[in-house]
């Protein structure tokens, strides 16, 4: 499933492909996704040329010129790349967004759970976007917003970093990478974390989000590939999906327990 990180690269990956270009057609092969996409998407869009490409959350947002921005969401499978317009669609290729110089940006999702929406109010005020927590890689997320936000929470610390409210991005891997990398353990309670160790944790997963950032940036040629599609990465990961392994640090056996019914990795002597 593309995280924060896949969501950045993408953005990355398709913005010098598309910045500046304007809209010459849309077309929708199936727009049934998770939710249907904008019904007068074509209309919307139609001769707007695209002013920037941002992501917000697991959000990429792409402005046009005009106020009309393409809100789009990868789901569980989904992908973005930008082929010639020659290039025949494939099954699950269920958007183009053909642009003026003969490229498109290509929606792609298997499993349909992805979305693909226009929206012309601000964008910060659209009903997906305005309830989300801070960024994680920006200033404004650290030790002491987590801090306060905790108080009272019985929460696991885990599922309050993975809930969006209070931070955006932190998907189940990384929450359980971050907490390794912090020493601190996932089933602790949110409200029972000393600001000291809200503040390792904040740096931690702002390093851990940076690295699997850093590591896509490797395959940002695949978002121009017309036969692969951009992969989710492959990444070294120091505890998740490891159970049973030993710990990196001091070599017992990392273990798994159930969080809010997700999978989690920790390892009981490191962290606590
Ligand atoms: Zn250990």
């Amino acid at each position: 499933m593309p995280e924060l990180p896949e969501v950045e690269t993408t953005c990355r990956g398709i913005r010098p492909h598309i910045i500046d270009k304007t809209i010459v057609d849309v077309i929708v092969r199936q727009n049934q996704l998770r939710w249907p996409i904008t019904e007068n998407i074509h209309a919307r869009l139609l001769n707007r040329k695209i002013t920037a490409v941002l992501r917000r959350a697991k959000y990429c947002l792409i402005k046009t010129a005009g106020d009309e921005t393409i809100i789009i969401h990868l789901g569980m499978s989904g992908n973005l790349r930008v082929v010639n317009h020659q290039v025949a669609a494939g099954k699950h290729d269920h958007l183009d967004i053909v642009l003026n110089d003969q490229s498109v940006l290509r929606f792609n999702d298997t499993r349909r759970f992805g979305a693909v929406l226009v929206s012309s109010s601000p964008i910060e005020q659209h009903p997906l976007i305005s309830h989300l927590g801070p960024e994680p890689l920006t200033d404004q997320f650290n030790g002491t917003h987590l801090h306060a936000l905790a108080k009272q929470k019985k929460c696991s610390v885990k599922s309050f970093i993975m809930d969006a409210h209070n931070v955006v991005g932190v998907g189940n891997i990384y929450a359980s990478e971050s907490l390794f990398m912090a020493g601190i353990h996932p089933a602790r309670q949110a409200g029972r974390i000393s600001l000291k160790r809200y503040e390792k944790l904040s740096s931690c997963i702002k390093t851990v989000l940076q690295q699997a950032i850093e590591q896509g940036g490797t395959s940002l040629k695949d978002f121009v590939n017309e036969q692969g599609k951009p992969g989710y990465f492959q990444q070294s990961l120091a505890v998740y999906g490891r159970a049973g392994e030993n710990c990196q640090q001091c070599s017992n056996k990392i273990k798994q327990l159930k969080l809010a019914q997700r999978a989690s990795y920790y390892c009981s002597h490191c962290q606590r």
